[in-house]
């Protein structure tokens, strides 16, 4: 209260109007007491002037020696001029002070009593002049000697000072209340002063408190146009420029926190304790299922926690070598190919440093990429090239056995040379084989695929592998058994590479079937498609094998069908081609009991490339 700038201002205007009326009132009593003090000595001086009547009376009555009686006469017929009344009033002195007549009802003076000795009187007994006028006494007075015959008088006039104090008394009552009324007026006149003043600045004070607390909204009302007006201008241009900076501010950050939370690496910020303190949902999915409780990922989380996740443990060795990476190494600190569950991981860290309590702190970042796809690919390709060295190595060492026994025994049986050389070719055409398919699959990797499009109907070309078949199929006992739906669309494809998907998968049945099974092959039309299924009642294929049977390279038990002389490459063929048609390739099987693949090709041609034209 006693701080408000409503009470600064009361006391301001309190001393303010008390100051100047004492001023006043001081200037105003002395310019009084100095007026009358002035007017009595003029009056004075005026009636004891030498040429006055008055005074040639006083004179002619000291020369005749008419005595102090006479003087009071005088004195008395010129009462009027000396100003006499209840306050003033003259006496007639012998030269030691005593009374020796007074004015008429003065309850100043009493004849035959001494007169107070004031400096005036000591003065005149002291021959010197008797008119001057001491300040702070409570009396005028004035006295002068007059002489003759050897006598002398003294003439003393005094005035008691009341009526200045009657004077001086009003004044101050006069000064007093205008004091009260002064200090009345300051005080509603501070309160409008205050008002008008702190009206705006406590709006201002309102609008700051409002936008400390985010509300940008209201503008405060300007209605003057002086100091404050332009404040309250300025503060409602700082408001809606602070407001569009923090709205710039905050969507560049929602915009960030989306792209982090939304992130597909899982991203950890760690404190420098090793707390968890921003984790995006990618990195909580990641490491809550690690969590007991899947709810604190946040509070349960470690650094080292998530290193032990990662099978890493935290040593201070890590943290040496963390660091040296971090200056050295141009990628910073990554850790490749971490597994974590059945999934492959890069993890990156990184320093940051952020500020708490006030204190700049530094903590580590911690990006954990996936990389399952590119380990998986660079898996395959590895096991690819192996594959492929040892498919083509195999037929090679059997050709070069055979040409060094027979170039070493050129004595041996025309026969066994013949089988010798017989096998060199059968080695030589695997090899081209295997080159051939390899070629195929890299065309259709690489969209180089020359596709030949026409159409044609589904059982012509089965009648005509079952015919290129038959022979392998009867040189085992297979039967073979070819059962199409009347009224099969045609399909418009690829006959030739159509007719290498199921000649792939007819060999197999006749190969993969001990001598003596049954074969059947069957087309049927199914909304948009056609579909043929080619049976078998062969060794079927072991559960687990199955999700990897189109994989390159890929064969149930190698030395079981080692015999048969497989390359693992044929289904894989036939999936790329029927896929690379948009249609779909199927297969069940059971252990012992046969297996059936179906192969689902769409009517009209979804190959990629331009329709033959009259296609
Ligand atoms: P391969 O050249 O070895 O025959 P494929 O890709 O054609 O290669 O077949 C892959 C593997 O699938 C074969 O090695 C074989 O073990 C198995 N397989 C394919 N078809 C059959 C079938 N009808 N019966 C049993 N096993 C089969």
């Amino acid at each position: 209260m006693y701080r408000s700038l409503y009470f600064k201002i009361i006391l301001i205007l309190i001393v303010f109007v008390t100051t100047v009326m004492a001023l006043v009132g001081t200037i105003l009593l002395s310019g009084v007491t100095g007026y009358f003090s002035d007017d009595f000595k003029n009056q004075m001086d005026a009636c004891f002037a030498d040429d006055t009547e008055m005074m040639r009376y006083l004179t002619s009555n000291m020369a005749n020696g008419e005595g102090a009686e006479a003087l009071n006469i005088t004195l008395n017929a010129y009462s009027g001029s000396l100003g006499l009344d209840d306050y003033r009033a003259y006496a007639v002195l012998s030269p030691d002070g005593e009374i020796l007549a007074a004015a008429a009802q003065n309850t100043m003076f009493a004849k035959g009593g001494y007169v107070t000795l004031t400096p005036n009187i000591l003065a005149v007994m002291n021959g010197r002049s008797g008119t001057g006028q001491q300040y702070g006494a409570d009396y005028f007075d004035y006295c002068i000697r007059l002489s003759g015959d050897g006598d002398s008088l003294l003439i003393y006039v005094r005035d008691s000072k009341q009526e200045l104090a009657n004077l001086s008394w009003m004044l101050f009552t006069i000064i007093l209340q205008a004091l009260l009324f002064g200090m009345l007026f300051a005080i509603i006149l501070s309160f409008f002063l205050a008002k008008t003043i702190t009206a705006p600045i406590q709006s201002l004070t309102r609008g700051a408190q409002q936008m400390a607390a985010g509300e940008f909204e209201n503008e405060i009302d300007v209605h003057s146009e002086d100091e404050i007006g332009t404040l309250t201008d300025t503060f409602n241009h700082m408001k809606v420029v602070l407001k569009n900076t923090l709205d710039q501010v905050s969507g560049e950050r929602k915009k960030l926190e989306t792209v982090f939370y939304y992130l597909k690496d899982a991203v950890i910020a760690f404190r420098e304790d090793g707390s968890v303190m921003h984790l995006n949902t990618t990195a909580r999915d990641l490491f809550a299922a690690r969590e007991p409780d899947a709810e604190g990922v946040e509070k349960n989380l470690t650094f080292s926690g998530m290193l032990a996740i990662c099978g890493i443990e935290d040593t201070p060795k890590f943290r040496e070598d963390m660091e040296d990476d971090l200056k050295n190494s141009p990628d910073g600190c990554v850790i490749r190919e971490l597994t974590i569950g059945e999934r492959v991981f890069d993890l990156s860290l990184g320093n940051y440093n952020y500020v708490e309590e006030n204190e700049m702190q530094s903590g580590i970042i911690a990006v954990v990429h996936d990389v399952t796809g590119r380990y998986e690919l660079d898996r395959s390709r590895r096991e690819f090239v192996a594959n492929v060295s040892h498919e083509l190595r195999t037929p090679l060492t059997s050709i070069k056995g055979a040409a060094e026994t027979v170039l070493r025994y050129p004595d041996m049986p025309e026969e066994m040379r013949e089988n010798f050389l017989e096998m060199a070719v059968e080695e030589s055409d695997r090899m081209t084989r295997i080159v051939g398919d390899l070629l195929v699959l890299s065309r259709l990797d690489n969209n180089r695929t020359k596709w030949e499009i026409s159409t044609f109907s589904v059982d012509g070309v089965l009648q005509h592998l079952c015919e290129v078949i038959g022979s392998d199929a009867s040189a085992h006992g297979h039967t073979v058994t070819l059962r199409v739906e009347d009224n099969m669309p045609e399909i418009m494809a690829d006959k030739d590479r159509i007719e290498q998907v199921l000649l792939n998968i007819l060999s197999n049945s006749v190969k993969y079937t001990p001598d003596g099974g049954h074969i059947l092959v069957r087309a049927m039309a199914l909304d948009g498609f056609v579909g043929i299924s080619i049976r078998d009642n062969g060794m079927g294929i072991p559960e687990e094998d199955l999700p990897h049977l189109f994989e390159r390279f890929y064969r149930v038990e190698k030395s079981r069908t080692t015999g048969a002389g497989g390359t693992g490459l044929g289904l894989a063929i036939a999936k790329e081609l029927v896929d690379a048609h948009g249609g779909m390739i199927h297969v069940e099987s059971k252990l012992g009991e046969g297996t059936e693949i179906t192969v689902l090709l769409p009517v009209e041609c979804r190959l990629n490339v331009e329709k033959p034209a009259g296609a």
